[in-house]
């Protein structure tokens, strides 16, 4: 286990730096432009592939940092660029570590490469579990699932909604129900190699904020994959069927455990993107308070700014260290006995919606233009307490873990 320490090595302090350049001198110039366009941002995607952070390799080096911080330090310092072109630089990498969780080494090896490309021509990937009628309630889902034993394909059929990436991408992760008597826990994650006939995109969604990124329904209408696709394989997916059919004939027992470790563990992802989009709009406020004079001096001279910004500079701290916490316990497999990662994502988020109004009040009139970049950090922080469990879901699941409650 690494030794606990506020420190960053030195090594970790070098790619901080490195991801806080492409940040400041790639992402946040393009950032305007982009949130206007509502396009994916292709060009600075394929920046980003060029120097390496878009690529696996990246991914999976940070992901793999024994403290855990790898991925927090690279999500707060792409999203304090800007949150809709980071979204689109990160997404693959969500649809990626769903394969990384549950497939096995040849899946693993066969598909993530096809998610990114290459510099020279990259791609994207989509992870696609919510559905119209099944958003936060995952158990509702619809999108089936049905095993063809004579052609040894998956065939499967219903609309997923809401998917980053979704149609654009060159691979797309489906969750789909395999056994619709056994709720979220009949569900299994297929594989939807690209050009597969049946699989496209429907409604593109025009957004409040993160406009850089590619929101969009994914229709699946007869779409037949082999049976290779179905991620981790069939026995493993018949053997963890017949346990969840078992424990459903002993019911649901309230019962002291830790929360899902699995969701745990990305959440803190989602809370660093926020710590870095607060973090960006609190910086805007400070410098324009300490040059912006009113009154004959600096509005940060006034007791009523300044106060507001050692709140802001306060919570945003506190939110990143929750979220260095969770994310130093899932590395190191503690227990999440108080839904720590849960935890974490609900006050980053809530955290980030907060800063970034009140950077919009330090400006004043400026706050509230597109001249300045705080409107839109505003607009893209409002997504941070929807996704990814909405923060209603994240204290559903805080308070379940500490009642003993089934989380589901
Ligand atoms: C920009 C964007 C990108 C996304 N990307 C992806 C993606 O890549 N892949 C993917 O699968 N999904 C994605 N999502 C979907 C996202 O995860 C869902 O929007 C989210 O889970 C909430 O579901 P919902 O929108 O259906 O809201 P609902 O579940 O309908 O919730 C509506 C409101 O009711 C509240 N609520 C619901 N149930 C309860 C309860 N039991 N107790 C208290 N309050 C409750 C919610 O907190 C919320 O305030 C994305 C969404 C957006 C907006």
């Amino acid at each position: 286990m690494a030794e606990f320490t506020m420190e960053l090595s030195d090594e970790q302090k070098e790619v901080r730096d490195w991801l806080h350049g492409f940040a400041a001198d790639v992402i946040r110039p393009a950032a305007a432009e982009w949130d206007e366009r509502e396009e994916t941002p292709w060009p600075v995607i394929q920046e980003a592939a060029k120097v390496g952070i878009y690529s696996l390799d990246f991914y999976a080096q940070q992901y793999f940092d024994p403290t855990g911080l790898g991925i927090p330090m690279a999500m707060e310092e792409l999203f304090w660029g800007d949150a809709g072109i980071a979204l689109s630089i990160v997404g693959t990498g969500l649809a990626a570590v769903g394969v990384l969780a549950n497939g096995t080494e040849e899946q693993i090896g066969t598909w993530i490469p096809q998610m990114y490309g290459d510099a020279s021509d990259v791609k994207v990937a989509a992870f696609c579990s919510s559905e119209p009628d099944a958003g936060s309630d995952v158990a509702s889902m619809r999108t089936r699932a049905v095993y063809d034993e004579a052609k040894d394909e998956w065939v499967l059929n219903g609309t997923k909604t809401w998917a980053t990436n979704g149609g654009i991408a060159n691979v797309h992760v489906v969750v789909a129900v395999v056994d619709p008597d056994l709720g979220s826990k009949g569900h299994a994650s297929f594989i939807i190699p690209p050009g597969t006939p049946g699989c496209s995109q429907g409604q593109k969604f025009k957004k409040h904020g993160i406009r850089a990124s590619h929101t969009a329904e994914v229709v699946l209408d007869g779409v037949r994959v082999p049976g290779s696709c179905l991620l981790g394989g069939k026995e493993k997916l018949d053997e963890r069927l017949a346990r969840a059919r078992e424990k459903a004939k002993q019911g649901g027992e309230r019962v002291k455990n830790a929360a899902m470790a699995t969701f745990e563990a990305s959440r803190p992802a989602v809370g660093a993107m926020a710590v870095g989009t607060a973090r960006a709009a609190y910086e805007v406020a400070l410098d324009y308070a300490t040059t912006r004079e009113q009154f004959g001096r600096p509005i940060i001279d006034n007791q009523g700014v300044a106060f507001q910004l050692a709140d802001m500079r306060t919570q945003i701290d506190a939110a990143r260290l929750l979220v260095w916490r969770a994310s130093w316990m899932a590395v190191n497999g503690k227990p999440f006995t108080a839904a720590e990662g849960s935890m974490s994502k609900l006050f980053a988020s809530e955290t980030a919606k907060k800063v970034t109004a009140q950077a919009i009040q330090i400006l004043g009139g400026n706050g509230y233009t597109r001249e300045y970049p705080v409107e839109r950090m505003h607009r893209d922080a409002a997504i941070y307490t929807i996704f990814e469990g909405t923060s209603e879901i994240q204290r559903l699941v805080i308070a379940r873990t500490l009642s003993g409650m089934p989380i589901r």
